[in-house]
């Protein structure tokens, strides 16, 4: 069985991108992103089915087409509401931004394949505030930007924190050591605001239901560092961001093809802007390119 209770009224579909569930009624579930793919999408509302339940919503905690790629299949079949952070919206409904945004421009083929732009659903509730009201249940919202600038946490009424990819699970790290960041500083602030969270139940968007989240969150930590020190140790002599980006896959071993590539390389612009940020390097513009170099 793939939905797997979590308290009363909290669940979620085990998949490798899960989805969470929580049940509004006898007849009606909200979700917590929608799978990987229009396929699990299908999948998703066919378990969900057997149990007698329809989606009213789906709240996404993100953009990224694992999280997303479901809504589209359930929008059109449930005609669901879709809530979403203001930023994430301008993604969900224009799903080029995402390989553009890694590419800087209209990306190349490999770029355009199902994880990196899904089909595009459309949002139609933009979360503001902190909390958000759905068939007289209230859902609070937390923001943990830094994996991407506009991702939120959810926490269902019965206490159920789904923190999408804030946390990535000691397992994922060990077989790819490395985090996607779009904002440094935002993400170590979440992680803190994490570490300092108390609710009965953490689920992780890839790997489930956790209990020592504050164990994973000092890992996520340490390999950050590992990633930081890289590229401190590279720049002691002036670099180009695509030295650095080859230097952090050759040194971590991470496995790649083109999307991850460009994922990392994006992810390593991040780095480089906290540590500018941060005052340990500066870009320099030197023989006829730019290179970031130790202060
Ligand atoms: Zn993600």
């Amino acid at each position: 069985m793939r939905l797997k209770q979590i308290t009363d009224r909290s669940y979620y579909i085990d998949f490798p991108s899960l989805v969470g569930v929580y049940r509004l009624n006898d007849s009606d579930c909200l979700l917590i992103d929608s799978g990987a793919s229009k396929a699990f999408g299908k999948r998703a509302m066919k378990i969900l089915a057997e149990r007698g339940l329809k989606v009213h919503s789906i709240i996404n905690t993100h953009f990224h087409g694992d999280h997303s790629g479901g809504n589209q299949a359930i929008q059109k079949a449930s005609n669901c509401d879709i809530y979403a952070s203001k930023l994430e919206k301008v993604f969900l409904e224009n799903p080029i931004l995402s390989p553009y945004g890694i590419y800087s421009a209209y990306p190349i083929a490999p770029l355009k394949n199902k994880f990196l732009m899904c089909e595009p659903s459309l949002v139609t509730e933009v979360i503001e505030g902190d909390t958000i009201t759905i068939m007289d249940e209230e859902f609070k919202i937390i923001n943990l930007a830094g994996h991407t600038l506009g991702q939120i946490g959810v926490i269902t009424p019965d206490g159920v924190l789904f923190v999408g990819d804030a946390i990535i699970s000691d397992k994922n790290i060990e077989k790819f050591p490395f985090l996607y960041i779009a904002n440094l500083a935002y993400h170590l602030e979440t992680l803190e605001k994490l570490r300092e969270t108390n609710y009965p139940a953490v689920v992780l968007s890839h790997g489930g239901l956790i209990k020592d989240w504050r164990g994973a969150i000092s890992l996520n930590e340490e390999q950050i560092k590992v990633i930081i020190n890289i590229i401190l140790g590279f720049v002691k002599e002036a670099k180009s961001r695509e030295e650095i980006c080859d230097e952090v896959i050759k040194k971590l071993d991470l496995p790649i093809n083109t999307s991850q590539y460009f994922l990392i390389s994006a992810s390593v612009s991040a780095y480089l802007t906290y540590l500018c940020e941060e005052n340990l390097i500066s870009s320099i513009v030197a023989e006829h390119k730019v290179s970031f170099v130790s202060k």
